[in-house]
């Protein structure tokens, strides 16, 4: 009897033969372009492709979504649960993210020396980093509101960062099919809905490649953190471990006890059955540290296994992969104190909770792609008066803590999903899992 194997057993072992196979081109002394130059090309590839068939899927599904709704009054009733549950389990985050890091302290366990030595070796990327966040920096207020509106369609449809613009677009175009003659809206509504379906057949080629872009993806990863002295980086990031355990214990806090209170509340569904219907897109966040890049996957988890219907999927989860940052606003709190501690600045309550405020705002404008929460936190660090150099402490390590706040990204956007189309009375979870791929 042929065994089929399910896909996220396939890509765990992609994972874990990039990891061996990374970690044995240090120890055999394989030169780093090899990895760079002949292995890496196929994680780009497939982290390419998700973000290929990223924007036609929301809008295709997005626009079917919206005309099978009915009626626009749902759709506002939705907007308004989605924003409110983003809005609080963010501020969930970033107050879990100060409560840890303020009794484990791990700014106190680096020595002055340590400090210097790590300050200097990252202070170029760090000034980097806040070259990029300045840009960011020069926004008004109302601009991320202003920007929702694409002035044109096609420009924002060709940048996945403008993916906000898009959803705005989409929705426009589905609530005025609502209110187009029947005779004239079903064969758009046809063709779009058709369209969804070969999409939703792309994505299931490309995640046929899921295995060995996790392979490529994580045996770079590994060649490139160890650089031309794995001895060195280890030391670094070993002098960093309390802080990266504060930040993990604080995510594993958000997927332990948050979302599955949260699933206790508000549905009926086993957090066992979710966390299973979600893992493959769980994993592909761990491996791409993008939430948009992996978007395709977490919709089609979240409809196919979890049974959330179209309407909901499509519209709360491209918009958490832009706006719902979980892991990210938990990270940044963690990162702002653990860099004051470590540089003797005293933080006071007020500048605590400014932390919070930041934070929030900070995750809701990162991208989801990887780095963006780091690029962010510069905000938050100038908005208490830490000096941004101060950043140059906490590069190192980023890299891994960006692919666990990721999953908690991802995570918490399925969650709030699975919240909406529960408290909007559709029967989820209720069916047994099936696999994609
Ligand atoms: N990589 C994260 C994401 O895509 C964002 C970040 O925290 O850097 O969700």
């Amino acid at each position: 009897m042929k065994l089929k194997m399910p896909l996220h057993t396939k890509i765990i072992i992609g994972l874990i033969a990039g990891l061996i196979f990374g970690l044995a081109s240090i120890f055999l002394g394989i030169p780093s372009y090899i990895t760079i130059e002949f292995i890496k090309p196929a994680g780009v590839v497939f982290v390419n492709a998700l973000k290929m068939i990223a924007v036609p899927l929301i809008i295709a599904s997005l626009i079917v979504g919206v005309a099978n709704l009915g009626d626009i009054s749902k759709l506002s009733r939705m907007g308004g649960k989605t924003i409110m549950l983003y809005m609080v389990t963010t501020v969930i985050a970033t107050t879990i993210g100060l409560f840890i890091v303020n009794i484990i302290k791990p700014g106190h366990v680096i020595t002055p020396e340590t400090r210097e030595e790590i300050l200097g070796i990252y202070s170029l990327e760090a000034l980097e980093t806040t070259g990029q966040a300045e840009i960011l920096k020069r926004q008004g207020p109302l601009d991320p509101l202003v920007r929702m509106v694409p002035e044109n369609f096609f420009g924002a449809a060709t940048d996945n960062s403008n993916m906000l613009q898009v959803v705005f677009f989409s929705l426009i175009f589905g609530i005025a099919i609502l209110k187009v003659p029947k005779n004239k809206s079903s064969a758009v509504i046809a063709f779009f809905d058709g369209a969804n379906e070969v999409i939703l057949t792309i994505i299931h080629f490309i995640m046929a490649l899921a295995p060995i872009g996790v392979f490529a993806l994580i045996a770079a990863l590994i060649v490139e953190l160890a650089g031309d002295n794995p001895s060195k980086a280890w030391e670094i990031l070993s002098a960093l471990l309390v802080y990266a355990l504060t930040v993990i214990i604080g995510l594993l806090i958000m997927i332990m006890v948050i979302y599955p209170s949260i699933f206790k509340i508000f549905t009926k569904v086993k957090y066992k059955r979710f966390f299973k219907g979600v893992r493959e897109a769980q994993l592909l966040a761990f491996s791409t540290s993008s939430s948009s890049a992996t978007l395709p996957v977490t919709m089609e988890c979240v409809e196919k296994n979890l049974r959330v219907s179209e309407e909901v999927t499509s519209f709360v989860l491209p918009l958490g992969a832009t706006i719902n940052m979980d892991g990210t606003s938990l990270y940044q709190s963690v990162a702002a104190v653990f860099i004051a501690q470590a540089m003797g600045i005293h933080l006071t309550l007020g500048s605590q909770i400014m932390i919070v405020l930041t934070a929030t705002l900070a995750s809701i404008g990162s991208a989801g792609v990887p780095g963006a929460g780091m690029v962010m936190l510069v905000i938050v660090l100038e908005a208490i008066g830490i000096p941004a150099a101060g950043l140059a402490l906490i590069i190192a390590p980023d890299r891994i803590l960006d692919m666990c706040r990721t999953i908690v990204n991802v995570t918490g956007d399925a969650t709030v999903a699975m919240t909406i189309a529960s408290t909007e009375g559709e029967d989820v979870g209720e069916h047994p899992v099936t696999k994609t791929g």
